[in-house]
């Protein structure tokens, strides 16, 4: 076969991204410093600088997880990738894991167990509601797996996996190994990895972090790491198999993959600022400022999907006002306002508006943005709102 390709050189004009606010579900705005931090020149992967540098960021997610696992290390691609780097390790062929069905993520985690030849089991909660541990027990005895994943903050409906220790307890009894999505909590909502029991917790850096995807945090404790070391089969994927990247980010050093650089050093940043603020002070203050956007969105006649009882700061769904079409608000805050939101997944597609505050997109700031740029959309496409109402609430709160 020939192709016909054009010789000339393509014309295409310097970068300029437009400049947004991000509230939606990830990626969330960057803080400068880390932009800055991208910005710095390469060393190489194994220059002993980039060896100090790679034990910073270990010491500092250690201390963001609330865990003393050896084996914590950002895993190279997005969150998606430090989920398949849990899943595909932990499960081996033959393995039974129990997923759960209340949101899209549970679906990923099943399709990521097939994949590495596992059979899933399901627990049943409706799309927006957390997992009743009762239920959990039901399933764990039915079906006896050898892995339980549920997901911690469910990005695709706002609704936040309440009494953890209670589904990990559940699960221990029963010789299962626990996997947490904590993707959309990490640095945003209150976590602990060793006083809830988690065995594998994955993370992205791009929604409670506010750095841009690249490294993704995980965890594991000695029980879990065992289990992988103890494979018969290797895990399926080479890049992601924990038991030889254990030579790079444990004692050895040696080489498996280049790591992004540039990425572990806008995570090592992004760490470090949640260092800075504290990690308590950090979840105080996404629980304060999401607090302010919750009440603001309620004031002005927007329903919140989610009761306070799970309410996920990091994650705010609201149903679409009756008359009004969610895209058309989405495209209309994009292109007049410049701020990003989005709308519902799978069963909640059409419902529901998703607003994220999100690490650096958690100030005062973008809050009463979002809320002056919705509610003069929505009122303009004719929805019954009080945007004026909103702002006052927001402000009231945040003062
Ligand atoms: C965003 C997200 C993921 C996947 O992360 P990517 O960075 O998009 O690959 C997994 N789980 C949850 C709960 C998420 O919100």
């Amino acid at each position: 076969m020939t192709d016909d390709h054009d010789d000339a050189a393509p014309t295409v004009g310097e970068l300029i991204p437009p400049d947004r606010t991000l509230m939606g579900p990830g990626p969330s705005d960057v803080h400068p410093r880390v932009l800055r931090a991208m910005s710095t020149p390469l060393v190489g992967h194994l220059d002993p600088s980039f060896i100090e540098m790679m034990d910073e960021v270990q010491e500092l997610l250690r201390y963001t997880f609330r865990t003393g696992n050896r084996w914590t290390i950002p895993v190279s691609g997005t969150g998606s990738a430090s989920m398949e780097a849990a899943i595909g390790n932990l499960v081996r062929p033959g393995d039974t894991m129990l997923v759960p069905t209340n949101g899209y993520f549970g679906g990923r985690m099943a399709e990521m167990a097939r994949r590495a030849g596992g059979e899933v089991v399901e627990v049943d909660a409706p799309w927006g509601e957390p997992l009743d541990p009762d239920d959990v027990t039901d399933a764990l005895t039915a079906h006896d797996p050898d892995v339980f994943g549920f997901v911690h903050a469910e990005t695709s409906t706002g609704a936040l996996q309440t009494d953890v220790p209670a589904l990990t307890e559940a699960a221990h009894d029963q010789g299962a190994l626990v996997i947490a999505d904590c993707v959309t909590s990490i640095a945003g909502v209150e976590l602990r990895v060793d006083d809830w029991g988690i065995d594998v917790a994955y993370a992205g850096p791009q929604k409670a972090l506010s750095c841009p995807p690249g490294a993704s945090p995980l965890t594991l404790n000695d029980r879990a790491m065992e289990h992988v070391l103890n494979r018969d089969e290797p895990a399926r994927s080479w890049y992601l198999d924990l038991s030889l990247l254990e030579g790079y980010w444990g004692d050895e050093r040696s080489y498996h993959h280049t790591a992004p650089i540039t990425n572990v050093y806008a995570i090592r940043e992004a760490l470090r600022l949640v260092a800075e603020e504290g990690i308590e002070a950090r979840w105080e203050r996404h629980r304060h400022v999401a607090g302010a956007l919750r009440a603001g969105l309620g004031a002005m006649g927007l329903e919140p999907a989610a009761p306070e009882e799970y309410w996920l700061p990091t994650l705010n769904t609201v149903a679409v006002p009756e008359g009004v079409d969610d895209g058309t608000v989405i495209s209309r805050l994009l292109d007049e306002h410049d701020v990003e939101i989005a709308g519902g997944l799978g069963d909640l597609a059409g419902d529901v508006f998703r607003i994220g505050c999100m690490g650096h997109s958690a100030r005062p700031g973008n809050v009463m943005e979002l809320l002056g740029a919705l509610g003069t959309v929505l009122d303009d496409e004719g929805a019954d709102v009080d945007p004026a109402a909103g702002l006052a609430t927001a402000r009231e709160r945040l003062a």
